[in-house]
């Protein structure tokens, strides 16, 4: 069956959830700060998260990281959004910074089989964060229509088992990156920094990754750990 698109684009709201110290060994740590991000998209049939942010009660990433933890329930509510409405969660994958308030909703969570298996790996991230009853896991095999215009598409590379979202609204496509890129502007020159890939055996899967995504020629991009976006 053709997958059935909106006549109108959902809205889509961005959920300032973390900062992170970026310490000194991070790719990243030129930055200072490391902004974590989720969003929300008003779907007809219910709200859809995408990435639940960092945790609370983790020795080890308070040291490491030292970070600001916004409640995720509160910034729904922000925007509109009762936590129990929520019809599902996707997570781009399963680093401590994409799944760490899981456990504050109830709605099912979308993730890769690759990423759960990738997921079990000593210091892969913070494993109470990433475990979940398991009647509440949706895992698939590539991609998957998950609503009316909301269609999971599996971008590896960044991890094994890295996912982005897709929403599609009369002629316009939005894409919800995740990490396939670290930032708008490495998303439009199409370039993924060797370091910000699983390892470097991923490195030409997560460039495919990228032209996948740039391929469907979205009007807006938006990013898992950059709050600037790419626009046709
Ligand atoms: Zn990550």
């Amino acid at each position: 069956m053709e997958p059935v698109a909106l006549r109108v684009l959902p809205g889509i709201d961005r959920l300032h959830l973390a900062e992170l110290a970026l310490p000194a060994w991070h790719p990243r740590a030129a930055d200072g700060v490391g902004l974590v991000l989720g969003y929300v998209v008003h779907h007809p049939d219910g709200p859809i998260v995408v990435d639940t942010g960092v945790g609370r009660g983790s020795d080890l990433i308070d040291e490491l990281y030292r970070p600001t933890v916004h409640d995720l329930v509160a910034r729904l509510a922000e925007v509109g959004v009762d936590e129990r409405d929520v019809a599902a969660v996707v997570c781009s994958h399963l680093h401590f910074d994409h799944c760490g308030q899981n456990a504050s909703l109830r709605a099912p969570v979308h993730v890769q089989a690759a990423e759960r298996v990738a997921a079990v790996a000593p210091h892969y991230t913070v494993p109470e964060w990433a475990a979940l009853p398991e009647e509440r896991w949706r895992v698939a095999n590539g991609d998957v229509e998950l609503a009316d215009g909301v269609r999971i598409v599996a971008t590896p590379g960044h991890t094994p088992g890295h996912q982005s979202v897709v929403v599609t609204g009369g002629d316009e496509v939005v894409v919800l990156a995740g990490q396939c890129a670290y930032t708008a502007a490495e998303f439009a020159g199409g370039t993924v920094p060797v370091e910000d890939v699983h390892d470097p055996s991923w490195h030409a899967s997560a460039l495919d990754s990228l032209r996948r995504l740039r391929s469907l020629q979205p009007a807006r991009v938006v990013f898992a750990h950059d709050a600037a976006e790419v626009t046709a």
